[in-house]
This record gives structure tokens, sequence and C-alpha cells, in this order.
């Protein structure tokens, strides 16, 4: 019998904002390891994100997309910005799979030169590093009373589990569990887990990742919540499955009463 009660949360828009993060670790590691015709940064763009980075960021699945993106919105030709946005997003993911091929870059060389660029931050100046981050404070104290209700914590992360993990430290967290890209996909995971654990909610802001969850006949019974604070599209809320509830901040911790 599964008797451990176990809480499943997305990490990037759901327990931190990094967009600060996202931008400058985005950037450094176009800078330092890509930058295909050597287009001179200028050092002031680190300061501000860019807003139409802002406003693609939701469609973003895993880190190294990023970069992509990154490289379209500072590339001199035709850059990705207002007047071309809604073209690009009709059809992001091809988009960014035609991008990778016509550089002759690799998915996967491109997330190891993000989390490399993290890396470097960390070690240069770690706090500098971690300030790039806006956590969501009340969902910190929802992981706190999950602890002291006796019940677990998960996070399942596109990210680089390292990175996360000394991030929920310095904020004192400590969850049970976490999984970052290098454990497989978020349904994979959440179906193991599923077989040891009763699992009563997954709190994610991708509605796509959510869909996945309740397709799959491993991982379909599991409660899935949409967190509305998170990266949403704007279609996002609309029309939402039954089985997947939008939810708010303020009413996190009615699910502790499930
Ligand atoms: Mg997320």
């Amino acid at each position: 019998m599964k008797s451990q009660k176990l809480f499943l949360f997305d990490f990037d828009g759901v327990i931190v904002d990094g967009m600060n993060e996202y931008w400058n670790s985005s950037l450094l590691a176009f800078e330092k390891f890509l930058n295909p015709s050597g287009i001179l940064i200028d050092q002031n763009l680190y300061n501000q994100v860019s807003k139409t980075f802002i406003e693609v960021r939701p469609w973003v699945k895993y880190g190294w997309e990023m970069i992509i993106i990154v490289n379209e919105i500072i590339k001199k030709e035709n850059p990705l910005n207002d007047n071309n946005k809604r073209d690009f997003l009709n059809k992001y993911h091809k988009n960014c799979q035609k991008i990778l091929l016509d550089n002759s870059w690799v998915a996967e060389d491109l997330q190891k030169y993000l989390d490399e660029a993290r890396k470097y931050q960390i070690d240069k100046d770690f706090d500098n590093w971690i300030k790039l981050h806006r956590p969501f404070y009340e969902v910190l104290d929802f992981i706190n009373k999950i602890k002291e209700d006796k019940m677990k914590t998960g996070i399942i992360t596109t990210k680089g589990k390292i990175f996360a993990g000394k991030i929920l430290e310095k904020l004192n967290i400590f969850p049970e569990l976490i999984f970052g890209y290098e454990s497989g996909s978020k349904v994979e995971i959440a179906s193991r887990l599923s077989k040891e654990y009763e699992i009563m909610a997954f709190i994610e802001d991708r509605r796509n990742t959510l869909i996945d969850i309740r397709q799959n006949n491993l991982t379909n019974n599991i409660p899935c919540y949409l967190a509305d604070w998170g990266y949403l599209k704007d279609t996002d809320k609309t029309n939402l499955p039954h089985e997947i509830k939008l939810l708010k901040l303020r009413n996190l911790e009615e699910l502790l009463a499930i």
C-alpha cells in the first residue's frame, strides 16, 4: 500500500521566478561558447532582460531553447521582435529545430553551455547569482506546511538538479526529492514516483506537461494544477481540460485539505 503522501512541484515559474537568471545565463552561454559571427555583445544587455525574451519564455520547455531565443533577439539581420514574434511562436518548436540545423548546433551541447554559464557565475559570485532569482514565498510557506503535516515534497525540473538544489538550499527548503533533466522526462519521473507514493498534486506552469501527465495511463490519476503565477501563455488559462485545475497562490493551502 502506498501510505506516503507526496506533493510534486515544477521549479521555474512555480517556486522561483528566475527570469533575470535565464536571461543572464543564456546570454553568457551565447557570448562565451557560441557567438557564430563574433557579434560584439553590449555588456549593458545583461542589466535588462529583453521584453521579447520575457514574452517568449512561456513557450520554452528545455533550457537550451533560451540560448536560441537569445541568438534570435540579438542577431543583426531580422532579429526577433514585436513584428515577427507571432510567426516565430506559431511554429516555435519547428523554428528551434531549424535554427539548430542552420547553425550546426546540437541541443545537448547548448544545454551543456547553459550549465557551464551557470557554474561560471556561481564560482565567480554565488550570492549575486542567487539574487537573480525571486522566490514565491507563498510556495515556500506551503512546502514548509507539507513537511509539518508529515508529507513529502518532490521537485521535478528541466534544469540541472544541482542548480535547483543550490537555490533551494539558500532558501532553506530541503525537499526529499529533486529531479533534474538528467533523470528523464517529467512523465517518466512521475510514473516511477506514482508506484511508490500517493501523489497528492503536481503543480506546474507548463500546460502541455500537465496534459502529457493526464494522457499517460501510468500517471493519469495524478491531480494536476496549472500554476497561474508562472510563465503562462495568454491562451493557457482558457478551455483548460476539466481534469487540470487552475491554481492561484492564495488557494495553495486548500490542497492540504484534500
Ligand atoms: Mg515551469
